[in-house]
Order: structure tokens, then C-alpha cells, then sequence
């Protein structure tokens, strides 16, 4: 019975394939993707035989059971993964310290004593009341002037590129490791245990995380190169038309919210208006091959230099590599990337280059009320829009898979067969 409801999902990234995977069984599923390759922001490219992720290094891991389940026992099993601990670090003010900086006061004391100083007193009078009126408060009250103004302004400058305080906190819940005051101490003294989100994660043994979106594609209906323009619902016989050739009796999209809206016929101007005003980055990133380092990642906060990340992605290889991404946000050129990167002797030859559409979403102080607007509608009209860009949100490759766990719930709830 559930075979004949026919579900059509509108882009085949990490969500599309994973709500496609979760329903395929049960209903007719078919996923329409602009791209002639599936797997969206998460795909890789290969280049010299190294899997260059062109929106940024990725790597997996999730606090949530379910989607561990989903993934080693019906994806891809554990055994065909590796696990690598995380080694983070940050250039700061030319000298390497470990991540997260608020366990690191001891590293800058020994170039900085004065800086450790104050970060210590700062840190020891921040008054956190649960109240924040924008991002760089939110920095202040959690972790004091002083690191705030030295690390996480700047850092955070770079990677949403505006100001802080233009930013809606509420997102940052959950993404940052906050420290408590006892294991600020301890850490001064050295007893700092890394208990933050991906201190471990998972990367395949193929050394390719292709692997693991051809294992979430495999045996799914996807049709590529179909770039979706027009969303119409046909209420003779109840029916979701796309370009006016695909027919589903569902729909669920996971194209970003931004676009969504200006796809559907007779979408309200005020939710065209609100699709409109949300804002995302885009990311370049560069492939190189490098020297040697120890390290899975590095923070660059400092304005000497455009990249704000570097993914040493040869590290998350078994056995390890000496190749590394270079993230930068915006559309940057070729050109800029190399000399920027040349300027660092860490990074040895270019191998390519990549500027992304979208990358990054960014928090302002509005995106809340747009994004209710926008989802009030296509609740009216039921349409299902999850996704990192699906549902505007810093959503990790776990999230969006444990987003489509929680809406194969939803619909089959909704569907009473
Ligand atoms: C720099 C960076 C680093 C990251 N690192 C990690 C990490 O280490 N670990 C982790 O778990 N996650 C990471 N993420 C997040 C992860 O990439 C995303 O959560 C996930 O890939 C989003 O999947 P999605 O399917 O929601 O969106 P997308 O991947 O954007 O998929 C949307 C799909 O829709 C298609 N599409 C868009 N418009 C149309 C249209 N009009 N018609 C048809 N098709 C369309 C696109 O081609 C795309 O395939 C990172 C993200 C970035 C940017």
C-alpha cells in the first residue's frame, strides 16, 4: 500500500540520501539533484589519488545512538572505519598552541606571561547571567574579555565575515567546548582531559568519505543534472508537480531555504521577502601538498592571512599523508589562495582549488523570524524542508542524518497505513 505513495525529495546531499535511504523501502522514492554527482557540500573529488573534500574537510562523528545504528549497521559497518583523535590546534600570534585555547593559558603564558595573566583574571570575572544580547556578548560572558578580544573576535570575524555583534548567539549552543572553572584549572596546572564534541571521529579506510555517501546512494532512484525551478501543486489530483514533469504525491526538499520559497507557484511575497533577507557564506578552499605535522587541524585567527582553517586531511588517512585543505571564506581566486598560501612554508604545491555556493549559514540578528515565516508556510502547504541549508541551521553531517531519522517518524505517524 505504502509503494503506491509516491515520495519525491529535492536534493541528493547527505539529508536528501539519508531520508531517501530511511523511506525507500516502504514507499516509492526518487531524489532530483542539479548536480551531475550526489552528495552535495559533503562529496570529494579525487586529485593525485588524495580525496580533496572542495567544501571543506569533513570528518564524522554523533552523539546520537540512532545515527551511529543507521550508519555502522545499515550504511557502512564500523569495521570498514578508522578512528582518529582529534589534534587541534591554533596559530596564535605566531606561535602553535593547543585547542581549545581556554586549556592552552599555560602554552601562552610561556611566550605572553602577561596575556595568560589576564586571561586567567578575565576568565575568573566573567559574569555569566544566561542572558546575551548578541554573539560577542555571548563570548564575553562565557569566557572574558581578554580571550574574547584576542581569539574569538577575530576568529569569529573571519569565519562568519561580519561582526560578532550582528550575530544571534542562540546557535552556538552545543558547537563550542565551554570550560568549567575546575577544568580551567586543571589544565593550567596540566591535567586537561579533551572530553569536547569530535575529540575522536570516524573517517573510512578507503581514505575517501566518497565511500560512505556511495554506501548511503547505493540502490537509491537519483536523477542528476535535474536543477529544480518550479514547485506546483496540482489540486485535481492531489499532486506535487516539479518542473512540470516530475510528479510525487510528497515532497520533501532539502534546497536551501533561501531558494525554496521563489520556486513554488503562488508563494505569499512576504515569504519570498523573508527567503530573500537569509544569508549564507560561501567557502574557497585549496589542496596542498604540505610538510609534515602532527596535527588533524589549525585555527588561524590572526588578519596575516585570509585562511581561517587549515583541514590536514592527509592525517585523518591511514597510514597518514602530508596533504592539507586551506579554508577561506568568500569567493577568493586562485591566484589570492596561492600567495597567501605560499607565504607559509608549511605548505609546500597547490594540487586545486574550489569555491563553493553554499557553505556556511549565517545567524543575524534576523534569521530567526524570516525562518519561522518561511516554515509557517510550507507547513500550510506541506512540504517537508530539512537539511543544513534545508532548515538554515549549523547542522553537521550526524544532524542532518538524525533530522531525517526524526522525519521518517513524522511521516509515518502522518501516514497511517
Ligand atoms: C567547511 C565545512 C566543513 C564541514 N565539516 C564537517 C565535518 O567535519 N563533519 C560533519 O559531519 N559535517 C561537516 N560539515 C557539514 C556537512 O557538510 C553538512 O551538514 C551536510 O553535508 C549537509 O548536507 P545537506 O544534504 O543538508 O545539504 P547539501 O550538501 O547542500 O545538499 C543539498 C543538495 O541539493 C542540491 N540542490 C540545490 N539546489 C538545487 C536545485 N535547485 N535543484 C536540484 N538540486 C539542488 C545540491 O546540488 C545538493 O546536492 C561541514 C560543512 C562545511 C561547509
Amino acid at each position: 500500500m505504502k509503494k503506491k505513495i509516491k515520495i519525491g525529495i529535492l536534493g541528493a546531499g547527505i539529508s536528501g540520501l539519508s531520508i531517501g535511504k530511511l523511506l525507500t523501502e516502504d514507499f516509492e522514492v526518487e531524489l532530483l539533484d542539479k548536480s551531475p554527482v550526489f552528495g552535495g557540500i559533503a562529496k570529494t573529488k579525487s586529485i593525485e589519488g588524495i580525496s580533496y573534500h572542495k567544501t571543506g574537510g569533513h570528518c564524522f562523528n554523533s552523539k546520537y545512538p540512532d545515527v551511529l545504528d543507521f550508519v555502522f549497521q545499515h550504511i557502512m559497518p564500523s569495521s570498514e572505519w578508522h578512528k582518529v583523535t582529534r589534534d587541534a590546534a591554533i596559530r596564535f600570534k605566531d606561535n602553535e598552541i593547543s585547542y581549545p585555547i581556554e586549556f592552552a593559558v599555560k602554552q601562552i603564558s610561556s611566550f605572553d606571561n602577561e596575556l595568560a595573566i589576564n586571561i586567567v583574571k578575565d576568565f575568573l570575572n566573567a559574569k555569566d547571567d544566561g542572558t546575551y544580547e548578541n554573539l560577542e556578548d555571548w563570548f564575553r560572558k562565557k569566557f572574558g574579555n581578554t580571550l574574547t578580544e584576542e581569539y574569538f573576535l577575530p576568529y569569529n570575524r573571519k569565519i562568519w565575515n561580519r561582526d560578532p555583534k550582528e550575530m544571534d548567539p542562540s546557535w552556538v549552543k552545543d558547537k563550542l567546548p565551554i570550560p568549567d572553572v575546575k577544568s580551567f584549572f586543571q589544565s593550567l596546572i596540566g591535567v586537561s582531559e579533551d572530553k569536547m564534541p569530535h575529540s575522536e571521529f570516524y573517517y573510512p579506510n578507503s581514505n575517501n568519505q566518497n565511500t560512505f555517501i556511495d554506501n548511503l546512494a547505493s540502490g537509491l532512484n537519483i536523477k542528476q543534472n535535474v536543477d529544480v525551478k518550479s514547485i506546483y501543486f496540482n489540486k485535481d489530483d492531489n499532486k506535487w508537480i516539479v518542473n512540470g514533469i516530475y510528479s510525487y504525491d510528497k515532497l520533501i526538499s532539502t534546497l536551501p531555504l533561501n531558494e525554496l520559497p521563489t520556486f513554488i507557484s503562488n508563494c505569499p511575497k512576504d515569504v519570498i521577502h523573508a527567503a530573500k533577507k537569509l544569508k549564507y557564506n560561501k567557502v574557497s578552499t585549496m589542496l596542498w601538498e604540505t610538510k609534515p605535522t602532527k596535527k588533524t587541524w589549525t585555527y588561524l585567527p590572526d588578519s596575516n592571512t585570509i585562511f581561517h582553517r587549515y583541514i590536514h586531511i592527509g592525517n585523518f588517512f591511514a597510514p597518514k599523508m602530508n596533504y592539507t585543505i586551506t579554508e577561506t571564506i568568500g569567493e577568493r581566486s586562485y591566484e589570492e589562495m596561492e600567495t597567501y598560501g605560499k607565504k607559509d612554508p608549511f605548505l609546500i604545491r597547490p594540487l586545486d582549488y574550489h569555491v563553493s555556493n553554499h557553505a556556511y549559514v549565517v545567524f543575524d540578528d534576523n534569521y530567526k523570524v524570516n525562518k519561522e515565516i518561511i516554515f509557517d508556510y510550507l507547513n500550510s502547504i506541506g512540504i517537508y524542508s530539512i537539511g543544513r541549508f534545508g532548515e538554515w541551521e549549523y547542522y553537521n553531517m550526524d544532524v542532518c542524518i538524525k533530522r531525517a531519522i526524526d522525519l521518517k517518524e513524522e511521516i509515518f505517524n502522518n501516514i497511517n497505513i
